[in-house]
Protein backbone atom coordinates (compact mmCIF):
# COMPACT_ATOMS: atom_id res chain seq x y z
CA UNK A 1 0.00 0.00 0.00
CA UNK A 2 1.04 3.60 -1.24
CA UNK A 3 0.84 6.02 1.53
CA UNK A 4 0.86 9.62 -0.38
CA UNK A 5 4.00 12.29 0.24
CA UNK A 6 5.36 9.42 3.08
CA UNK A 7 8.49 7.34 2.78
CA UNK A 8 7.59 4.03 5.51
CA UNK A 9 10.26 3.45 7.86
CA UNK A 10 10.00 -0.03 7.57
CA UNK A 11 7.42 -1.78 7.37
CA UNK A 12 8.70 -3.55 10.27
CA UNK A 13 6.59 -6.42 11.15
CA UNK A 14 8.87 -8.67 10.09
CA UNK A 15 10.68 -9.47 14.10
CA UNK A 16 7.80 -7.41 15.39
CA UNK A 17 5.41 -9.42 18.30
CA UNK A 18 1.67 -9.10 18.75
CA UNK A 19 0.76 -9.95 15.24
CA UNK A 20 -2.40 -11.88 15.03
CA UNK A 21 -4.82 -13.59 12.68
CA UNK A 22 -6.22 -12.25 9.46
CA UNK A 23 -8.78 -9.57 9.65
CA UNK A 24 -10.95 -7.42 7.32
CA UNK A 25 -10.68 -3.54 8.62
CA UNK A 26 -13.92 -1.98 8.84
CA UNK A 27 -12.74 0.98 10.63
CA UNK A 28 -9.50 3.07 11.53
CA UNK A 29 -9.10 3.73 15.36
CA UNK A 30 -6.94 6.95 16.06
CA UNK A 31 -4.58 6.89 19.53
CA UNK A 32 -2.48 8.86 21.59
CA UNK A 33 0.43 6.86 22.95
CA UNK A 34 0.56 8.88 26.06
CA UNK A 35 4.84 8.68 25.45
CA UNK A 36 7.39 10.63 25.50
CA UNK A 37 8.24 12.43 22.28
CA UNK A 38 11.42 10.74 21.14
CA UNK A 39 11.42 9.37 17.89
CA UNK A 40 10.79 5.73 18.18
CA UNK A 41 10.57 5.76 21.66
CA UNK A 42 6.89 5.00 21.51
CA UNK A 43 7.44 2.83 18.24
CA UNK A 44 9.86 0.51 19.46
CA UNK A 45 7.37 -0.14 22.63
CA UNK A 46 4.62 -1.18 20.48
CA UNK A 47 6.86 -3.26 18.20
CA UNK A 48 8.53 -5.25 20.69
CA UNK A 49 6.81 -5.85 24.15
CA UNK A 50 5.18 -8.94 25.83
CA UNK A 51 2.25 -7.06 27.51
CA UNK A 52 0.18 -8.13 23.71
CA UNK A 53 0.20 -4.41 22.70
CA UNK A 54 0.58 -3.96 18.88
CA UNK A 55 -0.41 -1.28 16.24
CA UNK A 56 -0.46 -0.88 12.63
CA UNK A 57 0.82 2.52 12.16
CA UNK A 58 3.05 4.85 14.71
CA UNK A 59 3.10 8.43 13.36
CA UNK A 60 6.35 10.51 15.13
CA UNK A 61 6.10 14.53 15.85
CA UNK A 62 7.91 14.90 12.34
CA UNK A 63 5.44 13.21 10.68
CA UNK A 64 7.09 10.10 10.29
CA UNK A 65 4.99 6.81 9.52
CA UNK A 66 6.33 3.42 10.64
CA UNK A 67 4.09 0.65 10.05
CA UNK A 68 4.36 -2.41 12.14
CA UNK A 69 1.65 -4.76 11.77
CA UNK A 70 0.14 -5.87 8.10
CA UNK A 71 -2.98 -3.60 7.88
CA UNK A 72 -5.06 -7.35 7.16
CA UNK A 73 -3.80 -8.45 10.52
CA UNK A 74 -4.87 -8.45 14.05
CA UNK A 75 -3.05 -6.11 16.79
CA UNK A 76 -3.14 -5.16 19.83
CA UNK A 77 -4.60 -1.20 20.22
CA UNK A 78 -7.90 -1.34 21.12
CA UNK A 79 -8.45 -3.21 24.33
CA UNK A 80 -11.66 -3.77 25.72
CA UNK A 81 -14.14 -2.05 23.01
CA UNK A 82 -17.20 -1.93 21.41
CA UNK A 83 -18.26 -0.37 17.99
CA UNK A 84 -21.79 0.11 17.53
CA UNK A 85 -22.87 -2.98 19.50
CA UNK A 86 -19.76 -5.05 18.28
CA UNK A 87 -17.10 -5.78 20.46
CA UNK A 88 -13.63 -6.81 20.36
CA UNK A 89 -12.83 -3.87 17.64
CA UNK A 90 -8.93 -5.28 17.46
CA UNK A 91 -10.93 -7.64 15.22
CA UNK A 92 -12.05 -5.36 12.79
CA UNK A 93 -9.74 -2.41 12.94
CA UNK A 94 -6.32 -0.91 11.81
CA UNK A 95 -4.62 1.07 14.32
CA UNK A 96 -3.41 4.82 14.07
CA UNK A 97 -1.17 5.59 17.09
CA UNK A 98 -0.01 10.14 17.36
CA UNK A 99 2.87 10.37 19.58
CA UNK A 100 1.65 12.46 22.09
CA UNK A 101 1.84 13.04 25.93
CA UNK A 102 -1.69 12.89 26.70
CA UNK A 103 -3.37 14.14 29.50
CA UNK A 104 -1.57 15.76 31.79
CA UNK A 105 -1.95 18.33 35.11
CA UNK A 106 -0.35 22.05 36.22
CA UNK A 107 2.31 22.38 37.94
CA UNK A 108 2.50 26.13 37.71
CA UNK A 109 1.60 29.17 35.73
CA UNK A 110 3.94 27.70 32.65
CA UNK A 111 4.58 24.42 32.94
CA UNK A 112 2.76 21.38 32.71
CA UNK A 113 3.96 17.43 33.80
CA UNK A 114 2.55 14.25 31.44
CA UNK A 115 2.00 10.93 33.89
CA UNK A 116 5.46 9.62 33.05
CA UNK A 117 7.14 12.86 35.04
CA UNK A 118 8.38 15.09 32.05
CA UNK A 119 7.06 18.49 32.60
CA UNK A 120 6.77 20.89 29.08
CA UNK A 121 6.89 24.47 29.03
CA UNK A 122 2.70 25.44 28.12
CA UNK A 123 3.75 28.59 26.32
CA UNK A 124 6.61 26.43 23.56
CA UNK A 125 4.04 23.41 23.09
CA UNK A 126 1.11 25.52 23.04
CA UNK A 127 -0.55 23.17 25.17
CA UNK A 128 -3.90 24.00 26.63
CA UNK A 129 -6.34 23.56 29.48
CA UNK A 130 -9.75 21.98 28.36
CA UNK A 131 -12.59 19.89 29.67
CA UNK A 132 -14.80 18.16 27.87
CA UNK A 133 -17.29 15.02 28.77
CA UNK A 134 -15.54 12.55 26.97
CA UNK A 135 -11.88 13.76 28.24
CA UNK A 136 -12.52 15.65 31.77
CA UNK A 137 -10.46 17.95 32.70
CA UNK A 138 -6.62 18.73 31.70
CA UNK A 139 -3.95 19.98 29.76
CA UNK A 140 -3.29 18.86 26.60
CA UNK A 141 -0.73 19.13 23.67
CA UNK A 142 -1.88 20.01 20.11
CA UNK A 143 -0.60 17.33 17.45
CA UNK A 144 1.56 18.68 14.43
CA UNK A 145 0.57 19.75 11.18
CA UNK A 146 2.99 16.64 10.02
CA UNK A 147 0.95 14.53 12.08
CA UNK A 148 -2.77 15.37 10.86
CA UNK A 149 -0.95 15.67 7.68
CA UNK A 150 0.48 11.96 8.21
CA UNK A 151 -3.03 10.49 9.77
CA UNK A 152 -5.07 12.05 6.54
CA UNK A 153 -2.75 10.06 4.58
CA UNK A 154 -2.88 6.71 6.26
CA UNK A 155 -6.48 7.20 6.23
CA UNK A 156 -6.81 8.06 2.80
CA UNK A 157 -4.61 5.34 1.27
CA UNK A 158 -6.12 2.77 3.72
CA UNK A 159 -9.54 3.98 2.54
CA UNK A 160 -8.82 3.54 -1.02
CA UNK A 161 -7.14 0.24 -0.61
CA UNK A 162 -10.42 -1.24 1.57
CA UNK A 163 -14.04 -1.11 0.76
CA UNK A 164 -14.89 -2.53 3.74
CA UNK A 165 -13.45 0.72 5.60
CA UNK A 166 -16.04 2.85 6.74
CA UNK A 167 -15.29 4.83 9.62
CA UNK A 168 -12.60 6.45 11.65
CA UNK A 169 -13.31 7.28 15.11
CA UNK A 170 -10.98 7.75 18.49
CA UNK A 171 -10.19 5.78 21.37
CA UNK A 172 -12.68 7.04 23.92
CA UNK A 173 -15.40 6.49 20.94
CA UNK A 174 -15.45 2.70 21.19
CA UNK A 175 -13.87 2.33 24.88
CA UNK A 176 -15.91 5.27 26.92
CA UNK A 177 -14.78 5.87 30.57
CA UNK A 178 -12.00 4.03 29.97
CA UNK A 179 -10.32 5.51 27.50
CA UNK A 180 -9.70 9.06 26.76
CA UNK A 181 -7.42 9.38 23.47
CA UNK A 182 -7.46 11.22 20.87
CA UNK A 183 -7.06 14.04 22.92
CA UNK A 184 -9.61 17.21 22.90
CA UNK A 185 -7.48 19.41 19.91
CA UNK A 186 -7.31 16.15 17.69
CA UNK A 187 -9.11 17.91 14.84
CA UNK A 188 -11.47 14.75 14.53
CA UNK A 189 -14.61 15.99 12.55
CA UNK A 190 -12.53 17.64 9.70
CA UNK A 191 -10.60 14.28 9.63
CA UNK A 192 -13.72 12.44 9.72
CA UNK A 193 -15.59 14.75 6.96
CA UNK A 194 -12.61 14.70 4.53
CA UNK A 195 -12.09 10.85 4.56
CA UNK A 196 -16.00 10.18 5.10
CA UNK A 197 -16.87 12.37 1.84
CA UNK A 198 -19.37 13.95 4.17
CA UNK A 199 -19.86 18.02 4.14
CA UNK A 200 -16.93 19.43 5.87
CA UNK A 201 -17.92 21.42 8.95
CA UNK A 202 -16.56 24.40 7.64
CA UNK A 203 -19.06 24.34 4.73
CA UNK A 204 -21.61 23.48 6.65
CA UNK A 205 -21.12 26.67 9.15
CA UNK A 206 -20.71 29.23 6.19
CA UNK A 207 -24.36 28.49 5.31
CA UNK A 208 -25.19 30.64 8.24
CA UNK A 209 -22.77 33.69 6.93
CA UNK A 210 -21.91 35.16 4.02
CA UNK A 211 -19.25 37.62 3.78
CA UNK A 212 -20.57 40.66 1.31
CA UNK A 213 -17.16 41.73 0.72
CA UNK A 214 -16.13 38.73 -1.19
CA UNK A 215 -18.22 37.41 -4.24
CA UNK A 216 -16.84 34.12 -5.55
CA UNK A 217 -14.23 33.93 -7.58
CA UNK A 218 -12.85 37.38 -7.54
CA UNK A 219 -9.40 37.52 -7.25
CA UNK A 220 -7.51 38.96 -3.98
CA UNK A 221 -3.88 40.17 -2.89
CA UNK A 222 -2.14 38.86 0.11
CA UNK A 223 -0.88 41.67 1.84
CA UNK A 224 1.94 40.39 4.98
CA UNK A 225 4.72 42.69 4.24
CA UNK A 226 7.98 41.11 4.87
CA UNK A 227 6.49 37.91 6.07
CA UNK A 228 4.10 35.23 4.22
CA UNK A 229 1.17 33.78 5.19
CA UNK A 230 -0.15 30.79 6.17
CA UNK A 231 -2.52 28.84 4.34
CA UNK A 232 -4.79 25.90 6.33
CA UNK A 233 -7.02 22.89 5.11
CA UNK A 234 -9.76 24.41 7.85
CA UNK A 235 -10.47 27.79 9.06
CA UNK A 236 -9.29 27.25 12.43
CA UNK A 237 -6.04 27.35 14.20
CA UNK A 238 -5.65 24.10 14.77
CA UNK A 239 -2.52 22.48 13.51
CA UNK A 240 -3.35 22.34 9.96
CA UNK A 241 -1.28 24.70 7.73
CA UNK A 242 -0.87 22.98 4.14
CA UNK A 243 0.93 26.13 2.18
CA UNK A 244 2.21 29.46 2.73
CA UNK A 245 1.51 32.67 0.28
CA UNK A 246 4.35 34.88 -0.26
CA UNK A 247 3.13 38.86 0.13
CA UNK A 248 1.57 40.51 -2.81
CA UNK A 249 0.86 36.93 -4.41
CA UNK A 250 -2.72 37.27 -5.98
CA UNK A 251 -4.97 34.74 -6.06
CA UNK A 252 -8.76 33.66 -6.12
CA UNK A 253 -11.24 33.64 -3.70
CA UNK A 254 -13.34 30.80 -3.84
CA UNK A 255 -15.71 31.30 -0.88
CA UNK A 256 -15.63 33.48 2.53
CA UNK A 257 -16.96 32.88 5.87
CA UNK A 258 -16.97 33.42 9.45
CA UNK A 259 -15.91 31.23 11.99
CA UNK A 260 -15.06 31.37 15.37
CA UNK A 261 -15.30 35.49 15.48
CA UNK A 262 -13.04 35.82 12.85
CA UNK A 263 -13.17 36.23 9.10
CA UNK A 264 -11.89 33.86 6.84
CA UNK A 265 -11.20 33.66 2.91
CA UNK A 266 -11.31 30.42 0.73
CA UNK A 267 -8.41 30.70 -1.73
CA UNK A 268 -6.81 28.55 -4.39
CA UNK A 269 -2.70 28.50 -4.36
CA UNK A 270 -0.44 26.30 -5.74
CA UNK A 271 -2.86 24.06 -7.09
CA UNK A 272 -4.52 23.64 -3.88
CA UNK A 273 -7.67 25.36 -1.86
CA UNK A 274 -7.21 26.31 1.56
CA UNK A 275 -8.64 29.35 4.26
CA UNK A 276 -6.90 32.32 5.03
CA UNK A 277 -7.33 34.77 7.77
CA UNK A 278 -9.21 37.69 5.15
CA UNK A 279 -7.71 40.49 7.06
CA UNK A 280 -4.29 39.49 5.05
CA UNK A 281 -6.15 39.98 1.85
CA UNK A 282 -6.28 43.04 0.33
CA UNK A 283 -8.65 43.37 -2.97
CA UNK A 284 -6.83 42.98 -6.19
CA UNK A 285 -7.97 45.97 -8.14
CA UNK A 286 -6.85 48.30 -5.23
CA UNK A 287 -3.07 47.38 -6.88
CA UNK A 288 -4.16 47.34 -10.20
ZN1 LIG B 1 -5.62 4.33 22.71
Amino acid sequence: MQIKNHKLVGARWDKARNIYGKITPEIIVVHDTASRLEKFNAANYLRDNKRGVSVQFVVETDGTITQQVPTNRRAGHAGKSTYHGLGDVNGFSIGIEIVNPGKMTRVDDEIARAWFGQIFKIKDYKIEEITTDEHGHGLWMPYTEEQITAVLAICEACFEYYPSLMDVQPHWYISPGRKIDTNPLFPLEQIRSQILGREDPADLALGSFVDDEYSPESMTTIFTPGSSLNMRRWPSFNPNVIATIPHNAIVPILEAGEFDDRKWAKVLFGGQEGWVVAKYTTEAQDFS
